[in-house]
């Protein structure tokens, strides 16, 4: 079946009792048994709910694993997959992570005693250089946000095999419909289903999708001990937005395109990121793995006040700290998103005080490309 069918049919959510065609929202904290020798599929939902287990099954078939875990955010999917590692293990992350993800690992670093190298994962033979035999966990972003960087999925599944090592893809910024880690060799993908997989802006969550049993078991007893999982509402929230993952991930993508083609023939923009563009490093590489480029675009404008006065001039575009919903955001990741970090850090990432980002969402393209360009004459 192809991916849009999958999106509305591939949970197996059919309530045969009567014959909604929308599943219902199991909220019941337990199950009561048949008897005391005869238990049932749940027990109490903490350790498993039947809504849970439907978006579980959903996101593992549009991910093409076997095995879908929801966690109660994006951070808590990632810190469960980190935990499963000790002291003395070492990883390889991609120099501009997520930056909770970053903060998470600095966390890990100071505390559990894992050691971890950043390295630039779309400068491939660089990147290759920083696996060792010790190394038992890469994990990459692809695209980066808020750069777009592009890393080359199947050339560091098979760098991070020869190490025996397990990789992990961070699959946000594009979601399975445009992009599947798993197809090209990742063992692990993680989405924070805040952004573009839940897509209305209205839930937190997260999902670990693999086809590693063992990891998988490991995943699910944290599920059940650490207890930061997606609330039955939620889950259900999430598998409403999947329905339309499909329409939303193509008009994402158009409109991402449309303005970053704009953007680049703008006399105030002076660098634009977004792997659509021919020009861009890396975009042969992005046409060949993902379908598309989903909504995010950056750029660099003259100055960080310019930067500034742009942002506070946008209308449609709001100003916030998120991307991947149905409307259209800007941030100034500098002073928001990557605020906590230190100035030699953001230098290092290359998340200078003139950048912009933007997050295309569903509206017109034309009204997004007017309210950028009205933002622009206000600004100057
Ligand atoms: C937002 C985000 C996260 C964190 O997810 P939360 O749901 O906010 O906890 C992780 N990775 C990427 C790429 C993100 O954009």
């Amino acid at each position: 079946m192809g991916f849009a069918t999958d999106a509305i049919h591939g949970g197996d959510g059919n309530d045969d009792e009567t014959g909604a065609v929308t599943p219902p929202i199991h909220l019941s904290t337990t199950f009561a048994r048949h008897s005391v020798e005869e238990g049932r599929d749940y027990t109490y939902s903490r350790h498993n709910n039947p809504t849970r287990e439907h978006l579980e099954k959903l996101v593992a078939r549009l991910e093409g694993g076997s095995e879908g875990m929801a966690f109660a955010s994006g951070m808590a999917a990632i810190t469960a997959i980190f935990s499963t590692f000790t002291n003395g293990d070492h990883f390889v992350v991609t120099d501009n992570v997520y930056s909770g993800t970053f903060r998470a690992l600095r966390k890990l670093q100071e505390h559990n005693g894992v050691k971890i190298t950043f390295s630039d994962s779309s400068n491939l033979v660089a990147f290759k250089h920083s696996l060792t035999d010790e190394t038992k966990l890469v994990f990459i972003e692809t695209p980066t946000n808020p750069l777009l960087k592009v890393s080359d999925i199947s050339s560091i599944a098979e760098a991070a095999h020869e190490r025996g090592s397990l990789l992990c893809v961070d699959n946000s910024c594009l979601t399975p419909y445009l992009q599947q880690p798993l197809s090209l060799g990742a063992d692990l993908v993680i989405h924070s289903t805040s952004k573009y997989f839940s897509g209305h802006s209205d839930t937190i969550g997260g999902v670990v999708i693999t086809s590693n049993q063992e990891i998988a078991a490991a995943l699910r007893s944290i599920q059940s001990v650490n207890g930061a999982v997606l609330s039955p509402f939620d889950c259900w929230l999430l598998m409403r937005g999947i329905k339309t993952l499909a329409l939303r991930m193509n008009r994402h993508s158009e409109n991402g395109q449309l303005i970053a083609e704009y953007l680049s023939n703008h006399p105030k923009v002076s660098k634009v990121y977004y792997p659509g563009l021919p020009s861009q490093p890396n975009s042969e590489l992005a046409r060949r793995q993902s379908s598309g480029s989903g909504g995010i675009v950056s750029v660099e404008l003259e100055d960080q006040a310019l930067a500034i006065r742009f942002l506070n001039s946008l209308k449609l575009f709001r100003l916030a700290e998120s991307v991947g919903g149905v409307e259209s955001m800007a941030s100034h990741p500098y002073t928001m998103t990557f605020g906590k970090l230190s100035v030699e850090e953001k230098d290092h990432m290359g998340i200078l005080p003139q950048l912009v980002r933007l997050s295309a969402g569903i509206e017109d393209v034309e009204d997004l490309i007017e309210d950028i360009d009205n933002a622009f004459e206000k600004a100057s």
